[in-house]
């Protein structure tokens, strides 16, 4: 395929194990990061010309691949930056890409004294990536301080749309699969910035306590049922330590599934689903997955997380 003309980085056959947290998942043909608005149409134009399906990914840290990798190409805007602020009273509305990291872009709003985001903290996504999921902790989710987002879409082109005009729910969106999460608008408010940090370094210490951080992992497997954590089904079924291949559930925190070293997605895939039996056996509970799988087969579990 030809990428003359495109200005940003064009990978090839790049193995997703090293752009996903969980560190499993096989090769993907193209791997593109657009560096602005005119070089992000032009790749989506040159894939669509070649019939050739995409993905937007974050940080990879919410998907799960497949060992014989993608066929779809791999967009991402992570390397586009954008951050403006524009001040009104106690308020400021942000501006910032969709490729940022959300820990820069939080770090970024409490040295500034700007409040909103913090319960987010440590989340290890991009902000787009966390629009997407509706990305939440401590009570916050992403779309609280939410204003506007510019999507872009191949038929639409770059459209702004207020988060009136979206919907969000529990680790969802409106977001679709060839919907690029471009830039978005933050209504955050001044506060004062020793009391951010604090906030923001309880959160990371209970992070820390709570998360096995010490490995690769997707974050929370599964989402609640009902109001009641995963982890509680889980952890009273016995299932903590339990071990396929390398891949093992966590005895740190029953809803992570760990990376010993050399896992593959099928061990990850095999445990999940002894999960879900032995809870369901057990309490008649269905686990749905938070988590996204890339790559496979079985279409009941591609979770595209729209509402
Ligand atoms: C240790 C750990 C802790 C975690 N803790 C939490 C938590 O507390 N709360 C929580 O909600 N999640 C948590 N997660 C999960 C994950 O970090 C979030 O879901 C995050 O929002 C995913 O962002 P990402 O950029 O990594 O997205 P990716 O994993 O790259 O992609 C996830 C989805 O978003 C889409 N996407 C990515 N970027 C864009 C974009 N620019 N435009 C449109 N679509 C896009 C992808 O196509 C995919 O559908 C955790 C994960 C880990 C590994």
């Amino acid at each position: 395929m030809d990428w003359t003309g495109i200005k940003g980085a064009v990978l090839r056959d790049v193995p997703m194990k090293r752009y996903t947290s969980m560190k499993v998942g096989g090769s993907v043909r193209y791997m593109v990061y657009p560096i602005d608005e005119e070089d992000l149409l032009g790749v989506v134009t040159r894939l669509s010309e070649n019939g050739i399906s995409y993905r937007f990914l974050g940080n990879g840290t919410n998907v799960i691949v497949n060992d014989s990798g993608l066929e779809e190409a791999v967009i991402r805007v992570i390397r586009i930056n954008i951050l403006r602020h524009r001040y009104h009273g106690d308020s400021c509305t942000v501006t910032v890409s969709g490729g940022m990291s959300l820990k820069r872009f939080i770090t970024d709003c409490a040295r500034r004294g700007l409040s909103g985001l913090e319960k987010l903290y440590w989340i290890p996504g991009t902000v787009g990536g966390g629009i997407k999921m509706n990305a939440g902790s401590f009570g916050s989710s992403i779309s609280d301080h939410l204003l506007d987002v510019v999507v872009f879409n191949r038929d639409s082109g770059f459209k702004t749309i207020a988060k009136d005009d979206m919907s969000f729910g529990y680790r969802r969106s409106s977001v679709r699969r060839n919907d690029c999460v471009f830039m978005a608008r933050f209504n955050l408010h001044k506060r004062d910035k020793g009391a951010i940090l604090e906030d923001m370094d309880y959160v990371y210490r209970e992070r820390k306590t709570h998360h096995p951080m010490e490995f690769p992992s997707s974050g929370s497997v599964f989402k609640s049922v009902g109001g009641e954590p995963a982890w509680r089904f889980i952890e009273k079924a016995g299932l903590k330590g339990m071990r396929i291949g390398n891949a093992c559930v966590s005895e740190k925190h029953a809803n992570f599934i760990i990376n010993l070293g050399g896992a593959t997605a099928r061990d990850i895939k095999r445990l999940i689903h002894r999960i879900k039996g032995e809870v369901f056996e057990r309490f008649g509970v269905l686990l749905e997955e938070e988590v996204e799988f890339w790559g496979f087969d079985d279409k009941a579990t591609e979770n595209q997380r729209q509402v």
